[in-house]
Order: C-alpha cells, then sequence, then structure tokens
C-alpha cells in the first residue's frame, strides 16, 4: 500500500507512520517530494486495516496497490478456472445452464420439471430442499425428502444436481444429494458457512449478497478458498437499489467485473435479478451476451401453485425458447452452448 502523507506533515509525523509500519512487519521505501512525502509500504497486508494508518497525524491517504483476495484474484492466477464435473465443464467456453423450481414440492413436480428443462438443454437441475425464505410462515422446504426427490430426477434425466445450503451443519447431508452447494445470497456472509465449505471438496456456487460489493463477494469466494476448496462459481442475482419496479436489479455489469478480477467461473442469475416473468429472458439474453459463464434460472410447469417464487418462473415453452436464443448469441461472441441430447438409449439409462 501507499501512504501520502499531508503537505504539512511533520518529520515525527513520518517517522511515527514509518515505525508503524515496520512493525506490522512491512518494507517501507520512503519518497520525499517538493510539497508530500509518499511511504511505499510492501508486504502481506491481509488482516491489515488501512484505516490503523489513514487516522494516524499528518496521513493524508492510504491506497491500496494491490487486491484483498489472492486466491480469487487474477494477479496470482491469470488463467481461468475450469470446474469439471462428470461430463459438464464451467468455465469454458460452453455456457451452461441451471434450471429448474424455485423449491421441490413433489415427485411428480420435480420430475416434471426435471424432464422439461433437459429437453431444452439445461444441464444440472435446480431446486431448494432448504429455503431461506424472508417470512417464518413461507413455505421452508422439504428438507432431506426434497433431497432425495432431486437427486432422483436428475439422475433419471442425466442432469447434475444444485441445492442449496443454509447451515454449516447440514453441509454433509446436502453433499450427498447435491453436485454443486449454493450458498444462497443470503449466507454470502456467514462466515462459518464458508468455511465448512471451504473443507469440503465439492464444487460452490456462490451467490453475491443483496446489498454486497463486487470485493465483499470475491471475499466471500476467498472464505471458501482459504479452506482449500478451490471451485466456486461465482452468481450474479441482483442486488437491492432504490428502484422499485423489479424485485432486485440485475447489474449485468458485475460480470465482466468479476471476469477481470478473478478467474472464477461466473453465472448469472436473471430470475431473482428481476423476479418478474416476463423480466427473466431479457437479462438472462443480456448475461449471456456479456459474457456469462452460465445461468441459473427458475422454470415451473405451474407456477401459479408454486410454493415459492412462481411469479418469477418460466413455463417450459419459454425456457426452451429461451434457450434457443441464448444458443444464437452465444454463438455470435464465441462460445457454445450445446442444446443436443443424448441418445434415447442413454435417457432411457439415467
Ligand atoms: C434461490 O435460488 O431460490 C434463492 C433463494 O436465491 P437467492 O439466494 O439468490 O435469493
Ligand atoms: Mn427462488
Amino acid at each position: 500500500m501507499v501512504v501520502v502523507m499531508k503537505e504539512n506533515a511533520t518529520e515525527e509525523q513520518i517517522q511515527k507512520v514509518i515505525a508503524r509500519l515496520v512493525n506490522m512487519n512491512f518494507d517501507v521505501h520512503r519518497s520525499t517530494g517538493v510539497s508530500k512525502t509518499i511511504i511505499g509500504a510492501i508486504g502481506d497486508k491481509r488482516g491489515v486495516d488501512p484505516r490503523t494508518i489513514e487516522v494516524m497525524e499528518g496521513v493524508y491517504e492510504v491506497l491500496r496497490i494491490t487486491e484483498p483476495y489472492k486466491l480469487a484474484g487474477r494477479t496470482f492466477h491469470p488463467e481461468d478456472t475450469i470446474i469439471r464435473i462428470k461430463d459438464v465443464v464451467i468455465g469454458g467456453d460452453e455456457v451452461v445452464v441451471m434450471a429448474g423450481p424455485c423449491s421441490v414440492e413433489s415427485e411428480e413436480q420435480i420430475d416434471t420439471i426435471a424432464a422439461a428443462v433437459k429437453r431444452a438443454g439445461a444441464k444440472v437441475l435446480r431446486g431448494g430442499a432448504f429455503k431461506p425464505r424472508t417470512s417464518p410462515y413461507s413455505f421452508q422446504g422439504l428438507g432431506e425428502k426434497g433431497l432425495r426427490m432431486l437427486r432422483e430426477a436428475a439422475d433419471r434425466y442425466g442432469l447434475l444436481v444444485v441445492s442449496e445450503v443454509m447451515d454449516k451443519n447440514k453441509v454433509p447431508l446436502v453433499m450427498e444429494y447435491a453436485d454443486i452447494l449454493q450458498v444462497g445470497a443470503r449466507n454470502m456472509q456467514n462466515y462459518d458457512l464458508l468455511k465448512a465449505l471451504g473443507r469440503v471438496r465439492k464444487p460452490v456456487l456462490l451467490k453475491r449478497g443483496m446489498a454486497a460489493t463486487i470485493e465483499e463477494t470475491l471475499l466471500s469466494a476467498e472464505y471458501i478458498m482459504a479452506g482449500g476448496n478451490y471451485e466456486v462459481i461465482l452468481c450474479e442475482r441482483g442486488i437491492r437499489t432504490f428502484e422499485n419496479y423489479t424485485r432486485n436489479t440485475m447489474d449485468i455489469s458485475a460480470i465482466p467485473v468479476f471476469q477481470k478480477l478473478s478467474h472464477l467461473p461466473v453465472i448469472a442469475d436473471p430470475s431473482h435479478g428481476t423476479g418478474i416473468r416476463d423480466k427473466v429472458a431479457p437479462m438472462a439474453r443480456a448475461a449471456v451476451a456479456a459474457g456469462a459463464h452460465g445461468l441459473i434460472i427458475e422454470v415451473h410447469h405451474d407456477p401459479e401453485n408454486a410454493l415459492s417464487d412462481g411469479p418469477q418462473s418460466l413455463y417450459p415453452a419459454q425456457f426452451e425458447k429461451l434457450m434457443q436464443e441464448c444458443q444464437i448469441i452465444s454463438q455470435a461472441i464465441g462460445k457454445k452452448m450445446d442444446l443436443r441430447l443424448p441418445p434415447a438409449k442413454a435417457l432411457a439409462a439415467g
């Protein structure tokens, strides 16, 4: 970091700052210009609060020159992270789509939706069994029963499973059924959960918190990676702003920003990003055009009767049309989307 002293800083104040930085194990380089003294501090500043120096007498400002997320950042890992789960590759030039209901509701419901999303070309079946609902009186999910239904439906159609884990004690249970562990927006800063996910070896889908900056999101990814689990997928799912026409404001610009700062795959969730069915497809297309490595989309065959997030769930036919549009867009930017179905006998064999 670089410490810029005020023009009228005294030699004593400068020496105190230098002593403090040395004490914090930094290599210090002083340069005295015509009007200002600048102190360069080189070393591991992880865990250092810049305000410690900022509040010292004679200091004008403290500038950070490296990012605080060493593992999630591109500086020390310039090439993209590619995550391979069975035959699905996330983070490469293929746009991978995860789709399914907000919540698993019944065997019949998840089977119908799994068949529909598979037909349209999705690779991963989504569905919540542990639901973080704003109201304690809303449907909370089917728990392990729901996870089992989700896994069985996914296996019948040759899909992977992504499902949310809300509690660090439930990580082993959700891991038994899911291929990708989802951290919801409300839990992005649940540091005990992030640490627990750092200890396992399964890909994590980390959703951006609804009031989280891009840097805070990357620091949450860093928590998981610091534990040794390097397979983190970032997800932009809209942030809370002053705008009320949509449930959240879908921050499409976060996609290229994340990709510039981090090597991790970035996907987009236009369902929660907008909260309104007719806004989902436009934002999904925009996310693909912006370079997202994938999408996660809520689909329901009977959204009027869905137990959660019906108004933002696409009908299967809308989803199928969207997939075809996204395929065209991905080709236009040098990527691909594989919508082909596997041979019928592979489908039958599950
Ligand atoms: C969900 O995926 O159903 C969900 C609750 O998402 P988020 O955490 O982004 O609100
Ligand atoms: Mn939902």
